[in-house]
C-alpha cells in the first residue's frame, strides 16, 4: 500500500446518500492510488454522538459491500488529545478563551460562511482562570498554500479565515478541528478525501499540524455534493433521508447506489448499480 485514507463520519444521525457519496470517493481513492482504508468514529462531540448511531455506521457500510482495513473511534483517543494539548501549552500556543457566544457575535468579524474571525481579545488579557473558557489555539499569520486534487490550488491565511480558533471548548469538548489534525496525525493519514463543504477548514488544519510538528501534510481531495430539491446540502441536523429508512423500506444496496450517482451527476440514470462498477466510475472522475 502507497498510503492511507480515511472515511471519518460522526455518529450524530444515522448515514444519508451524502455520506455514501463521501464513502464512494473514499473507497475509490483507495483503489486508484493504492491505499489502506481507515474508518473514523469521529464521536468527539460526546453531546451529539449516539451509540445507535455508531452501531448503525458500521452495519450501513457492511450491507452497502464497504470493508475497510482498520479501524478507531475518537472517545478512546482523550489521553492522545490531552497530550498533543500539553505539547501546544509547553510552546506558549494555547490561551483560555473568556468570551461567551454573544460576546463573540458582538466584537468579531465574521467570513463568508458565517463563521467569527477572533481578533485574540484574550490573548492580550489575564483573568481569573475558574471562569468557564474555552482553549484557543494561537496561529501564526502566515499565508498557506496547498493542492486540492480536483479544485487546484489554494491561497489561504487562517488569521482572516477564523483568527485563532477553539482547540477545546467551554464545556470540555474536544472541537472537531483538533480532534480532526490530532488524528490524521497520530494514524498517518496520507490522503484525505471528504465532501466541499469542509474545504474552508483545510488551510486552517494544516496550520495547526505545522504547529504540532507534521511538517508535510496530507493530500487533500474535496468532492462535489448531493443537494436537496431546494439546493441545500443533505444534513443529519435537517433529518436527511437516512440510508437504514431505504434499508428498511426494501430498497437494495445496487439502487441505491444508481440513485447516490445519478443525484452526483455520475451517471446518466438511476439505474441499479453494484459497488465495483461504481467505484471504477469514481476512479475516472479522480
Ligand atoms: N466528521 C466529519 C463529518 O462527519 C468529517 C470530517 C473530515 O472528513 O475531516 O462531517
Amino acid at each position: 500500500m502507497k498510503g492511507k485514507t480515511r472515511f471519518a463520519p460522526s455518529p450524530t444521525g444515522y448515514l444519508h446518500e451524502g455520506h455514501l457519496l463521501s464513502a464512494l470517493y473514499v473507497w475509490a481513492a483507495a483503489r486508484k492510488w493504492d491505499l489502506s482504508i481507515h474508518l473514523r468514529i469521529e464521536d468527539h462531540d460526546q453531546e451529539r454522538a449516539k451509540p445507535e448511531h455508531i452501531a448503525a455506521i458500521r452495519e450501513d457500510l457492511q450491507w452497502l459491500g464497504f470493508a475497510w482495513q482498520s479501524e478507531s473511534i475518537q472517545s478512546s483517543h482523550f489521553d492522545r488529545f490531552e497530550k498533543k494539548l500539553k505539547e501546544l501549552q509547553e510552546k506558549g500556543l494555547v490561551y483560555p478563551c473568556y468570551c461567551s457566544r454573544k460576546e463573540l457575535d458582538a466584537e468579531n468579524p465574521k467570513n463568508e460562511y458565517g463563521e467569527v474571525i477572533y481578533q485574540g481579545k484574550c490573548s492580550f488579557e489575564t483573568k481569573e482562570s475558574s471562569l468557564p473558557h474555552s482553549l484557543r489555539v494561537k496561529i501564526l499569520d502566515k499565508v498557506i498554500y496547498w493542492n486540492d486534487l480536483r479544485l487546484g490550488d489554494f491561497e489561504e491565511n487562517p488569521k482572516f479565515q477564523c483568527g485563532d480558533f477553539p482547540i477545546r471548548d467551554r464545556i470540555g469538548q474536544w472541537t472537531y478541528q483538533f480532534a480532526v489534525c490530532t488524528d490524521d496525525i497520530e494514524e498517518g493519514i496520507t490522503h484525505v478525501i471528504r465532501g466541499e463543504d469542509i474545504r474552508n477548514s483545510t488551510a486552517r488544519q494544516i496550520a495547526l499540524m505545522e504547529l504540532m510538528g507534521r511538517p508535510e501534510p496530507p493530500k487533500y481531495l474535496h468532492h462535489a455534493l448531493i443537494v436537496d430539491a431546494s439546493g441545500k446540502k443533505l444534513s443529519k441536523r435537517e433529518k436527511a433521508h437516512s440510508i437504514r429508512q431505504d434499508r428498511e423500506a426494501g430498497v437494495s444496496p445496487q439502487e441505491l447506489l444508481g440513485r447516490v450517482l445519478f443525484k452526483a451527476g455520475l451517471q446518466a440514470s438511476a439505474a441499479p448499480t453494484d459497488l465495483n462498477t461504481a467505484l471504477d466510475l469514481i476512479c475516472q472522475h479522480l
